[in-house]
């Protein structure tokens, strides 16, 4: 019965009998946590001096590999976590959110590691000139920290806030302690042990500890994070500690938030987004109970649409079936714990002191498949409040369920005073086809939300709604919603990374970083790069090419090829009123006589294909009678691994052959070797094996 931790390499359980942790459906005994005598010091110790220092030895396309792997794992293994994660009264849509988007969060930062070099830290940003002789420069690179992440998570995505979370500091490179909420922590404990049993992470990159966080805090040191979802005053309570002020543990806060929607006031009834901005309502209302961070708590409607909304809405509830998650006409299940169901009704029993109910009831629900009383069902709850500017209970409190209240606006402007009134959330989304009245929400409130969803007939259909935040997006709300930020695709990544400004010569920073910064030496005691494998060429290898003259007869030539006749290319334009002094070559022009140099051989050579240009700047004109010459040099190499051959693929031309992408940086110097142009080109080059 009693759930275990893991910590330190074992299964270890926690002393003491542990708190009772019951089934939100029909109220049985599930099992009991505890982490009594568990030591937090030596915890977080192990993580660090075991798991990190796993992680920080292996690069992102090792870590990015590693996270797939355990996505195809847990994705396998999936059925078995929806009959437990019923017990904590999800659906098996809330269960899909929960588990498999979970799991789609492992995906998604596990092919970033294709955006990432096959190295243990990253480059952030471009080279800094920082001299005028060229010899003194920088450049910012990433650096895993080697602390641990702390996860201390909330009830309601159990599975999810997990994995979305791990997902990103794996990829990092630093381990995590994963604290889940304690009321619904056995569907974590269950997909924890099948993390441990795949045996796919390094011994000590994950921890998880069910039951009290005990005194872990005291123990964090400044190399460690510290992520939070929960309510705002634990968040409050928890950033305050004396230990993590005086160790300035950056600590990511998200809290309760009273995420808003509003009806553009050019929706009429009849309107497809008249419909849409109900659906949107109720599902947000309704899934997971409303035990959503985003969901939708507070919606603002034309004063004149007020009651045809309210009357809608209320008609669209009504079709909710409430009752057991495992019957599958079930729409809404139930809260997590019958202590949540208090808590909820309290906060409703607050926000009627200036709204009032529309729509359910506090007295009761009818469920199906399932005793009300035992279970922790409750009602949505449509509430109405007609002055929403003069009460404050609407735009403060958060009732953590099926609970949402409309209110009346009467401009745009109104309707933007009213969503500042949350003091911050993490969504927000307006319904409107009106792209003034779009623009003007999102401009007059946009510093108050972490994401604004922009939502009318032309998206709905696709969108993926008011509700979902994605791995590739940032999630996270200033002022109440808590100020923090995570995920966001690489964004992500930076939390659990030490920024450093990274300064000295550009041949030292090319050496340090493996990557070619402009200025460096080069290598050009070498055969033509175009003639090495991917192995075998190096960061710095330099081919300088001849000299070509750029003859009008050339330019005029392109001009009729490509039937780019813009005037500035033509002998016969009077130069006086433009940019030029006479007829200049196109710039595109000038690259392809750029690869026209560089391009060495009639015959196979190891450059499989050109992949495309990264950075192109035209900085002089050429001029006809001008002299250009050419430095190739190798820049950087970016693993690319073996596509899988499946039935569909194996006709794919070349997806067996083993290759890499090379860039190189291209600079096209004239007769005063000045630079005309820069450029970064990609190649696709076979490796010998
Ligand atoms: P809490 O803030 O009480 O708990 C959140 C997490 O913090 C849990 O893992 C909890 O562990 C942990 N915690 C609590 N006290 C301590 C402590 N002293 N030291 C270390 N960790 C601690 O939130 P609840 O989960 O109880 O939910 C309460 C309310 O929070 C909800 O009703 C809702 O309003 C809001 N909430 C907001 C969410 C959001 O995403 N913004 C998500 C979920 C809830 P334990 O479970 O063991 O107490």
């Amino acid at each position: 019965m009693k759930l275990g931790n893991y910590v330190l390499g074992n299964w270890i359980e926690g002393d003491g009998e542990g708190q009772k942790l019951y089934n939100a459906v029909n109220g049985e005994l599930i099992a009991t946590a505890t982490t009594q005598g568990l030591d937090f010091s030596l915890i977080l110790e192990y993580g660090r001096k075991k798991g990190t220092a796993a992680l920080r030895k292996m690069t992102f396309q090792e870590r990015g590999r590693m996270l797939k792997a355990l996505a195809l794992h847990l994705f396998e293994q999936k059925e078995k976590f929806y009959p437990i994660s019923y017990k904590t009264g999800a659906t098996r849509s809330d269960s899909w959110a929960d588990i498999e988007g979970g799991i789609g969060n492992l995906f998604s930062n596990a092919s970033l590691r294709r955006k990432l070099p096959n190295e243990i830290f990253a480059l952030d940003g471009e080279n800094i000139g920082l001299s005028k002789g060229g010899s003194f420069a920088a450049q910012h690179i990433l650096l895993p920290k080697e602390g641990v992440a702390l996860h201390i998570n909330a009830f309601n995505f159990p599975v999810w806030g997990m994995l979305e979370k791990i997902a990103v500091n794996l990829l990092a490179g630093v381990a995590a302690v994963v604290k889940p909420a304690t009321i619904t922590s056995y569907l974590t404990e269950a997909v924890v042990k099948e993390i441990v049993d795949s045996k796919i992470l390094p011994n000590g990159a994950l921890q998880f500890i069910c039951g009290s966080a005990g005194d872990i805090l005291d123990h964090v040191t400044s190399q460690d994070v510290i992520t939070f979802t929960g309510s705002a005053s634990t968040g409050l309570m928890l950033k305050s500690n004396p230990n993590v002020l005086r160790e300035n543990v950056p600590f990511n806060l998200e809290a309760d938030s009273l995420n808003c929607i509003v009806l553009g006031d050019d929706v009429d009834p009849g309107m497809p987004e008249w419909e849409i901005f109900i659906k949107e309502i109720r599902k947000e209302m309704t899934s997971k109970a409303g035990q959503k961070c985003t969901a939708i708590r507070r919606i603002f409607v034309p004063v004149n649409k007020m009651e045809d909304m309210w009357k809608d809405l209320s008609i669209s509830l009504s079709q909710t079936i409430i009752g057991n998650p495992e019957n599958e006409n079930v729409r809404m299940g139930a809260l997590a714990a019958q202590s949540q169901k208090k808590e909820v009704r309290e906060r409703v029993q607050k926000l009627l002191a200036s709204s009032q109910i529309i729509y359910g009831s506090l007295d009761g629900v009818e469920v199906i498949d399932a005793d009300e009383n035992q279970g922790a069902f409750i009602s949505p709850l449509l509430l109405k409040n007609e002055s929403p500017f003069t009460s404050e209970e609407v735009h403060n409190i958060e009732a953590f369920g099926p609970v949402s209240t409309i209110m009346p606006y009467k401009n745009i402007e109104e309707a933007i005073e009213l969503a500042k009134l949350g003091k911050g959330s993490l969504v927000s989304s307006v319904v409107t086809v009106n792209e003034q009245f779009a623009k003007d929400f999102i401009l007059g409130t946009g510093t108050y939300h972490g994401r604004i969803l922009v939502l009318n007939r032309d998206c709905a259909k696709e969108s993926t709604g008011h509700g979902s935040p994605l791995p590739m997006l940032i999630h996270g709300g200033p002022g109440r919603a808590g100020g923090g930020e995570e995920m966001g695709g690489l964004r992500g990544i930076k939390h659990y990374m030490q920024r450093l400004a990274l300064q000295g010569s550009p041949t030292m920073l090319t050496a340090i970083t493996n990557v070619y910064q402009p200025g460096a030496k080069a290598n050009t005691a070498t055969i033509h790069p175009f003639k090495k494998y991917f192995e075998e060429l190096h960061i710095g290898d330099r081919l300088i090419t001849e000299k070509r003259i750029i003859t009008s007869e050339d330019i005029n030539k392109f001009a009729d090829l490509s039937g780019d006749h813009f005037y500035a290319h033509l002998a016969t334009t009077d130069f006086k009123e433009t940019m030029f002094d006479e007829q200049v070559a196109h710039g595109y022009f000038i690259i392809s006589a750029a690869a026209g140099l560089f391009v060495d051989s009639y015959e196979l050579n190891p450059v499989l294909l050109n992949y495309g240009i990264e950075e192109l700047r035209f900085t002089k004109p050429v001029y006809p009678g001008t002299g250009i010459y050419i430095k190739l040099t190798c820049k950087e190499k970016v693993e690319q691994e073996l596509k899988e051959v499946t039935p569909e693929t194996k006709n794919v031309k070349g997806i067996d052959i083993p290759k890499g992408i090379v860039k190189w940086y291209v600079e096209i110097l004239d007769d005063t070797d000045e630079i005309t142009g820069v450029a970064t080109i990609l190649t696709m080059v076979r490796k010998r094996k």
